[in-house]
């Protein structure tokens, strides 16, 4: 079976997760793991600590769903989304992503590092951000729920 996507790329806070919280967002345990059993490398490009986002994710059972997850360093030193997505992709071992890969964020700064990056900017409703704020950041479309991003997959 072809995977439906080259890669995808997530951020974690509002997107796999309820904001503020390590709770998962309704519908994404099930997207990530759908994606990992199809052979998707998936990453996660966060503004927390590394050390944090992994914690979240063991807690999430997606840990292994996932080949890179990049964040803040142990020094703290944080670069901007921009940085950390270009880590996660490295992480992925992708210099320049193929056509087709979405990254998925609440924020309009995820929005400008996917497209820093070359990747599909995906917005998620379900982070709180209005989806008119993240399609003026560039999203090519706006997620209600986590299912949707089969459609652009097929697409
Ligand atoms: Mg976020």
């Amino acid at each position: 079976m072809t995977p439906p996507f080259p890669a995808v790329v997530f951020d974690l806070d509002g997107t796999l997760t309820v904001p503020g919280t390590s709770r998962p967002a309704p519908g994404v345990v099930a997207l990530v793991g759908a994606l990992h059993a199809r052979g998707v490398d998936l990453a996660v490009a966060t503004s927390a600590s590394t050390a944090v986002a992994r914690r979240v994710l063991d807690d999430l059972g997606l840990r292994a769903c996932f080949t890179a997850v990049a964040g803040r360093g142990v020094d703290g030193r944080f670069d901007g989304k921009d940085a950390v997505v270009g880590e996660a992709l490295l992480g992925l071992g992708i210099l320049e992503a193929a056509p087709g890969t979405p990254m998925l964020g609440d924020g309009a700064g995820d929005m400008a590092a996917a497209l820093a990056h070359g990747l599909v900017p995906v917005g998620v409703a379900w982070g709180g951000a209005p989806a008119g704020t993240l399609r003026a950041a560039g999203a090519h479309v706006v997620l209600e729920h986590p299912d949707e991003l089969w459609v652009l997959g097929a697409s």
